[in-house]
């Protein structure tokens, strides 16, 4: 049985499509109402947001890190943010959390469409998304594995993910976007409604996922400078298949760099956020995955 649910938008001040549609929720909370569990809903980085940028001092959807909620001596904005988001929406890795399910509202300069991005998966979780596929053919399924501890805004609940929208320049909002992310939480309310009912739901037991392997950083010089840009036939490339020899990056001379590896899926492709992170687009297998 599933309580509640919040909904969190504004976790990037700059991503608009989560913030407004929070602001639209919170002035017109019969939207997300549902007959048995309660919606909670959440602007997240409110500095952030009314300054348009993604953070203040350090990106919030990657401060939810059991170690960094631990320490006293970090000191700045979000990690100062995330303890107290931690207390009302967690606690992370808490039997008893507050929030049983969470849904994180991003944006992306990447053409990704509509997309779900999974780092906690649980039962539910895999249910959730399994029946959001059935009401939404064209959403795209991505499995995120990094190397360091699932630090993510939905980590702090037992079920969850991020939804991406793009593609979307910072600080704009699209309509089209905005009323797929829209649809798509509506599904996941009454998603959620029918499992708590015990309703035959009919969910497929597979669900086809993009599943993470590597972070392709840009070609960079001694000073760890770029000196090459994602390749015109790659941009806006999302979700779509690269094999050996096609074209990957654009030097700043104009020669072509290569890819090199085994065919792969690349995913968030130009994300304007990645540059400071240090890639230039993700890699991923195409996978049927049992859930
Ligand atoms: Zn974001």
């Amino acid at each position: 049985m599933i309580k509640n649910i919040a909904i969190t938008g504004g976790t990037h001040g700059n991503e608009l499509t989560g913030v407004y549609l929070v602001k639209k929720w919170q002035k017109n909370p019969a939207l997300v109402k549902r007959s048995n569990f309660e919606t909670i809903t959440k602007l997240m980085n409110l500095q952030a947001i009314k300054e348009v940028r993604r953070y203040v001092d350090q990106d919030l959807n990657r401060s939810f890190g059991l170690s960094e909620l631990g320490n006293d001596e970090l000191e700045n904005y979000e990690v100062k943010l995330a303890k107290e988001l931690n207390s009302e929406l967690g606690e992370k890795g808490s039997e008893e959390s507050k929030v049983d399910f969470i849904v994180d509202l991003h944006t992306t300069t990447a053409n990704m469409g509509l997309s779900i991005v999974v780092s906690n998966p649980s039962k539910i979780t895999w249910r959730a998304i399994a029946y959001l596929c059935k009401m939404e053919p064209a959403l795209k399924v991505y499995r995120w594995k990094g190397d360091i501890e699932n630090a993510f805004v939905d980590s702090m609940a037992p079920h969850g993910f991020a939804i991406e929208v793009g593609a979307v320049p910072q600080g704009v909002l699209r309509a089209d976007l905005f009323l797929q992310t829209e649809a798509l939480i509506y599904h996941l309310l009454d998603y959620v409604e029918k499992e708590n009912n015990g309703d035959e739901l009919n969910i497929s037991d597979e669900v086809e996922i993009y599943d993470h392997e590597v972070l392709v950083d840009y070609p960079r010089d001694e000073e760890r400078d770029i000196v090459a840009m994602v390749h015109q036939d790659r941009q806006d490339k999302d979700f779509t298949l690269i094999e050996k020899g096609d074209p990957l990056f654009l030097t700043l001379e104009n020669e072509t760099i290569n890819y090199d590896g085994e065919p792969r899926y690349t995913i968030f492709v130009n994300e304007a956020a990645y540059y400071e992170k240090g890639f230039a687009m993700t890699l991923a297998e195409k996978k049927m995955l049992k859930i």
